[in-house]
């Protein structure tokens, strides 16, 4: 079997096809929904994320403003910022670029965010309505993990679903929609035994660890659909050979970058046993600044009660 590759990059053009037909909706009321982004720092690839998602907006005709603070600045200060981001009528959604610096309390800002605007459904208000199953924003990633599932015609109801991380930002709200779409979760974590046993029970795979590579095919039932979240840079040479053995294209990235994306799965072996994959990059990635573009605008629908 040769697994069917979910374009990830397609199903993100589409919905941010459907968002900008929701902005000229909302225009026609007179409403354009706002996205703020906070960058803390010069850090060069949260830098490139925050540039990438005020492009977004631009093309889309959301409202963007983009905050860079520098990385000295204090927890108090900085939600201060966020405090007049929650007060601001013309925005509509906070983000705040992650990581932050280490003297900053992480929870205090996230917690600081109007949960309203909380584009990032990081807010433990939004957490908390999400495991109840009210209506709220959800963290955008495992959001667009369910957008691929449903877009690519993947039976959620009664599937085992197993997902491998328990991070409050993936893995938990990942778990918490799959259930809420009648799978049945397995979670797991770093002290799961048998984790290859453990993955072997799932219909629908979701891989969010952060470890290159780790999903062989061992962890993977024939037929299953396996979702790949990890977004890992990986720089040494023996690495790249050994996920990606000959393939040509990823040596010419590394021969010209340095690095390579690698996601958590081994694409090159589980495509083998699998009946759809998501590949890295192109998969998950383009549907997180997509849904976050999606959540913009509910927040900005929820707010005004349109
Ligand atoms: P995280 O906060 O570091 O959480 C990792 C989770 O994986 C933890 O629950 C950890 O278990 C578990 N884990 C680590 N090593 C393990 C092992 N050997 N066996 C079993 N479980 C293990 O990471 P995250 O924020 O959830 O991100 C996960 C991956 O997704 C990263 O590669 C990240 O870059 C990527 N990501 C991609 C996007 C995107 O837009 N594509 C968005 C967010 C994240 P414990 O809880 O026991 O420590």
């Amino acid at each position: 079997m040769s697994a069917v590759i979910i374009n990830g990059t397609k199903i993100a053009e589409d919905i941010k096809r459907e968002v900008a037909g929701e902005v000229e909706v909302l225009a026609r009321r007179g409403v354009q929904p706002g996205l703020a982004v906070v960058l803390v720092g010069g850090d060069a690839a949260s830098s490139a994320y925050v540039n990438m998602k005020a492009k977004t907006c631009e093309q889309l005709g959301i409202y963007s403003r983009k905050l860079t603070i520098p990385s000295t600045v204090t927890t108090e200060d900085l939600l201060l910022e966020v405090r007049k981001l929650n007060d601001d009528d013309k925005i509509d959604g906070i983000l705040v670029q992650l990581p932050l610096p280490k003297h900053v309390r992480k929870h205090t800002i996230l917690e600081g965010v109007d949960p309203q605007k909380d584009v990032d459904g990081f807010h433990s208000h939004n957490l908390g309505s999400l495991l109840l199953g009210h209506e709220t924003l959800v963290a955008c990633t495992p959001l667009g993990v369910m957008e691929l599932l449903y877009r690519s015609g993947v039976e959620i109801a009664g599937a085992h679903a197993v997902v491998l991380g328990r991070s409050d930002d993936v893995g938990k709200p990942q778990a918490a929609l799959l259930m809420h779409a009648n799978a049945t979760v397995t979670i797991c974590h770093s002290k799961t035994r048998d984790l290859p046993q453990v993955a072997r029970q799932a219909d629908i795979l979701v891989a969010a660890i952060g470890k290159a590579g780790m999903v062989t095919r061992d962890f993977v039932k024939p037929g299953a659909v396996v979702i790949d979240v990890g977004t890992n840079k990986v720089a040494d040479r023996a690495d790249v050979q050994r996920l990606f053995g000959n393939d040509e294209l990823r040596r010419q990235d590394f021969e010209k970058r340095g690095y390579v994306w690698a996601g958590d799965v081994e694409e090159r072996s589980v495509k083998e046993v699998a009946s759809m994959l998501t590949p890295v990059p192109g998969g998950v990635g383009p549907m997180t600044i997509a849904m976050l573009m999606k959540n913009t605008i509910k927040a900005a629908r929820m707010r005004r009660g349109l």
